[in-house]
C-alpha cells in the first residue's frame, strides 16, 4: 500500500488549514496551525513560504484538489478514480466525490473514534481489526453502503491498546449519519452524509473544474 511518508504537519501548513492527519495532537495547541498559536508559526512551508505571489485560477483548483486528497489521505490515482465514479452518479459531481470519500471504510473508522487518525485507521484495517456486516474486510478504500454495520473484531476489542484508544476518543462527536453503539463498539451507516455535514473546508466545484480541463 503506497503512502505519503513525509512530515504531515507540513501538508496542513501548505494548505493553510487543519487536515487532522496526526490524531490527538491535532486537537491541542501543539498543532502547528492551531488558531490559538502565534501567527508566525502558521505560514506556508519553505524558504519563500511567506512571499508567495497571488494565486492563479489553476492554482486555486489545484489547491482544492490537494486539500481534499490530503484530508482523506488518498493517492492521486484513487482520488481520480473516485471522481470518475462521482461524475457518473446523479447530482453534483463535487458533492458526490466528497460523499464517496466520506463513505470509505478508513474514514468511517476514524469518524467513529475507532482510530486516532485516518492513517491509523488504514493500518488497523489492513491488519484485520474490523468487520463489515460480520465479514472480515481489510481494504481501507472499501465503500460502505446504507445499512452496513462496522464492528471491531472481538479479539482486538479486548486488547489494552484498543480499550485505551476507545476511551480516549469517547468524547469525539460522531456524525449524525452514523448510528453508533458505544457499548458494543459497532456502528451502522444510517444514511449517506450531506455536504453540510462534511467538515472539509474546500470548494469542491474547483476540483470538478480542474478535472474537466
Ligand atoms: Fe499537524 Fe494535525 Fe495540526 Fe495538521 S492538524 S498541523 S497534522 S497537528
Amino acid at each position: 500500500m503506497a503512502r505519503y511518508t513525509g512530515a504531515v504537519c507540513r501538508l496542513c501548513r501548505r494548505e493553510g488549514k487543519k487536515l487532522f492527519l496526526k490524531g490527538e495532537r491535532c486537537y491541542t495547541t501543539k498543532c502547528a496551525i492551531d488558531e490559538r498559536n502565534d501567527e508566525r508559526k502558521k505560514g506556508t512551508p519553505g524558504q519563500h513560504g511567506m512571499n508567495r505571489k497571488k494565486i492563479s485560477e489553476y492554482g486555486l483548483q489545484l489547491r482544492a484538489k490537494q486539500t481534499a486528497k490530503r484530508f482523506y489521505g488518498v493517492l492521486e490515482s484513487q482520488f481520480y478514480h473516485c471522481f470518475e465514479l462521482a461524475e457518473k452518479k446523479p447530482g453534483k459531481a463535487g458533492e458526490n466525490l466528497l460523499i464517496l470519500l466520506e463513505s470509505r471504510l478508513d474514514n468511517v473508522v476514524y469518524r467513529l473514534g475507532f482510530a486516532n487518525s485516518r492513517a491509523q485507521a488504514r493500518q488497523l484495517i489492513v491488519h484485520n481489526h474490523f468487520r463489515v456486516n460480520g465479514q472480515k474486510v481489510n481494504v481501507p478504500s472499501y465503500t460502505l453502503k446504507v445499512g452496513d454495520e462496522v464492528s471491531i473484531c472481538e479479539k482486538s476489542k479486548a486488547t489494552d491498546s484498543f480499550k485505551a484508544m476507545l476511551e480516549a476518543n469517547s468524547g469525539r462527536t460522531v456524525p449524525m449519519w452514523l448510528e453508533v453503539n458505544k457499548e458494543a463498539s459497532t456502528a451502522k451507516i444510517a444514511r449517506l452524509p450531506q455536504r453540510e455535514e462534511i467538515d472539509l473546508e474546500v470548494e469542491e466545484q474547483l476540483i470538478v473544474e480542474l478535472y474537466s480541463k
